[in-house]
């Protein structure tokens, strides 16, 4: 493990605050990590990157760490000559030195997704250090791109021939440019990275506008839709709408039918990239978890745009599917490394329909097995900037639920907790030494190189963007979809100044107080506060007196609807206490079996957690359990643990045949077990680890 000493002080915090740019340096900033102010189908908006500020706790902590370690770092790696060779591709690509390209066919992504966790960090900064850092490597891009536009280093040093193989990313790299580049004009004023990608986004226009059946299997994954939304709503420029919208159209446009590319594999057909039928007449979720859920995110920016209902109608569908029967605890939602698809043909009914393989992805209804879990962490991300899109689309809390969920669990897993090594996937249960191995499995998180290299920059452009992701406005006010220290100072919809500060130790403490600092005189407004859907007894006091306490519905908005005033002050109150939660009976893997949660937070146990001697796989928890909370500010980067008196079951075994035994002499007793926050675990030695937990009722 590198140890990087981290000085995480308020001091810090404060030298943060006080680098913000002035007013007059931001005129160009406006708009959060998607800009849908002017959204025709947005119930709610984003608020400006530059309107939150983190003070002190969780986030605070976490965006320090990823400005002072894991930026640095990235780049470190990525400069890396033999490590990462990312920066060298497009040096090469630009003329600036020789050599041959390393690395994946993602390996350009990796600098994209860099860029735009360093605008998000410098909307805060104001770094001077960061921006120039950032110019400079625009100016090799700029030079790495083709006179017509093309980009993608992965094809231009190696001579190869354009939309060859879908494999080859160059639709996907160029998607995260696109996105990086809307990023940085809107933080930064410049249109250096704009430009690139404007002439990136008209040559990929110009050449699939005119559907060549050719090209029909691109892109495999599809950034670009994302991408390409973004780009429409950052210039304003039809066509690049017009793109997103017929990759959208394309993909399954030619059903049913697996086709073969020249190398042998079907791309075409093929559940692996969602292509085997129509987005619109999908009724189910399969194939690849990064592919589906960037294709989700996709629509449902386009939907923002254009209002086609039939869109939004498939993807409510499709998450109803996958929340209900295809989603781990942990909002994990990529169970299988390897497998064919299947699909119910009628309920109840499982059929693998089209032959080909898929991989990273789902399986069939409820089939979440824990020891092989792969969970690739941009699933999960993927997965947050879906609900991220529904969640502006309805403003409903069930999407900011899932984002929670997501976030504090099987995302945060994939960072280890000094803030420098990654996992590529994250398993619910770890046989220790034993553990078998699928592809980018490891005992250990380990730093990206030239393989494994999506994960670790979308995890940090996702937590160094995080504090754009609590507030939103519209014409009701302003909603606070997630708790966190920190300062809002921006403007409600109809461009009245508000500030105010939460105050809270979230999520290890379910106290929130918000204090409005600063409020424009005018007509009653509300604050709407989101109550978690795991959240069954809030209560809440405006000015210290308590408030209806009926009104407070788990997976809800509570609307605080009055004249507000400076000085007015809402303490909120969720809470936290411990949680058995049981899967759906269906799910195979945790029959009679709990996992434990607080307030978001889902636990896990580690073999180094239990008394030596007891055997890891006979501990199981009382139903009536009862719980000793104690937060160790000092224990793998400060986190809430949860102990109490589990059972051991005491047995002899006699040999039966091969691996089967029978038990003699059942005898339980009490021990002493100690869970900690799954997202912490494989950060001590390399233990077993379990989430699910057998449970004697
Ligand atoms: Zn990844």
């Amino acid at each position: 493990m590198r140890r990087l000493s981290i000085t995480l002080t308020f001091v810090l915090i404060a030298v943060l605050l006080s680098a913000t740019p002035s007013r007059a340096e931001t005129a160009n900033r406006d708009y959060g990590i998607i800009k849908n102010q002017d959204s025709p189908l947005a119930k709610l908006r984003s608020v400006d990157l530059k309107d939150v500020r983190w003070t002190e706790g969780f986030w605070a902590e976490r965006f320090v760490q990823t400005r002072d370690v894991t930026l640095p770092r990235l780049w470190e790696l990525a400069s890396d000559p033999e490590k990462g060779h990312a920066i060298q591709n497009l040096r090469i690509a630009a003329g600036l030195e020789k050599g041959q390209f390393k690395g994946t066919g993602w390996q350009d992504a990796w600098v994209y997704k860099w860029l735009e966790s360093a605008c998000y960090i410098y909307s805060v900064t104001g770094d001077r250090q960061l921006d120039k850092q950032m110019d400079e490597i625009i100016e090799v891009i700029a030079k790495a791109q083709q006179p017509d536009g093309y980009i993608a280093t992965q094809i231009t040093i190696r001579g190869l021939q354009r939309f060859e193989n879908p494999g080859h990313h160059e639709l996907y790299t160029m998607g995260h440019l696109m996105t990086a580049a809307c990023i940085h004009h809107r933080v930064t004023g410049k249109t250096t990275l704009l430009n690139v990608a404007c002439k990136a986004a008209d040559y990929v226009y110009e050449t699939f506008r005119g559907r060549d059946p050719k090209l029909g299997d691109f892109p495999r994954n599809p950034s670009i839709i994302m991408g390409g939304v973004e780009l429409y709503r950052t210039t304003g420029q039809k066509r690049y709408l017009d793109m997103a919208n017929f990759f959208i159209d394309w993909r399954g446009s030619r059903y049913g039918k697996g086709r073969r590319n020249s190398w042998g594999m079907i791309t075409s057909g093929s559940d692996l990239n969602q292509n085997w039928r129509p987005l619109r007449k999908e009724t189910e979720v399969v194939g690849h978890a990064v592919f589906f859920t960037y294709l989700f995110a996709g629509a449902a920016d386009a939907y923002m745009e254009t209002g086609d209902e039939t869109l939004l109608n498939a993807l409510e569908r499709l998450w109803s599917d996958l929340v209900n029967k295809k989603m781990y605890i942990t909002g994990g939602v990529s169970p299988i490394h390897k497998a064919h698809p299947v699909r119910s043909l009628q309920p109840g009914h499982l059929s693998a329909i089209t032959g080909d393989s898929i991989h990273e992805g789902v399986g069939g209804p409820h089939e979440l097995p824990n020891d092989s879990a792969y969970n690739e962490t941009c699933g999960q991300i993927g997965n947050l900037m879906w609900n991220w899109r529904m969640l502006a689309i309805t403003g409903q809390a069930r999407f900011a639920d899932i984002m929670e969920r997501t976030l504090y669990n099987s995302i945060l897993s994939g960072i280890e907790v000094d803030g420098d090594d990654w996992s590529y996937t994250n398993p619910l249960r770890w046989h220790g030494p034993e553990h078998i191995l699928r592809s980018n499995d490891s005992h250990k998180r380990f730093a990206p190189g030239t393989r494994h290299i999506c994960c670790p920059t979308n995890l940090m452009r996702t937590v160094a963007s995080w504090h754009n992701y609590l507030y939103t406005v519209n014409n009701k006010g302003l909603w606070i979809h997630h708790y966190a220290g920190n300062v809002f100072d921006g403007k409600l919809a109809d461009g009245r100044k508000l500030k105010l500060t939460q105050k809270t130790n979230y999520p290890w403490d379910g106290k929130v107080l918000i204090t409005l600092d600063a409020v424009e005189s005018g007509d009653p407004f509300s604050i709407l506060l989101r109550i978690p859907c795991w959240a069954k007894s809030s209560n809440l006091k405006i000015n210290h007196k308590p408030t209806n306490i009926f009104r407070y519905k788990p997976a809800s908005y509570t609307a605080l609807e009055q004249k507000w005033a400076t000085g007015d002050v809402i303490e909120l109150n969720l809470p936290m206490s411990v949680r058995m939660i049981m899967a759906n009976p269906l799910v195979e893997q945790t029959r009679n079996q709990v996992a434990v949660m607080r307030g978001p937070v889902v636990y896990c146990l580690e073999s180094i957690d239990v008394p030596q001697g007891v055997r890891f796989e006979d501990i199981c928890l009382p139903a009536n359990a009862k719980w000793n909370v104690q937060h160790k500010p000092n224990l793998l980067g400060g986190i809430t643990v949860l102990k109490t008196k589990a059972l051991v079951i005491d047995k002899t075994i006699e040999k039966d045949i091969g691996g089967y035994y029978q038990v003699n002499d059942v005898a339980l007793r009490h021990i002493d077990i100690t869970m900690i926050p799954y997202y912490a675990w494989n950060n001590r030695r390399e233990p077993k680890m379990t989430v699910w937990l057998p449970v004697k009722w």
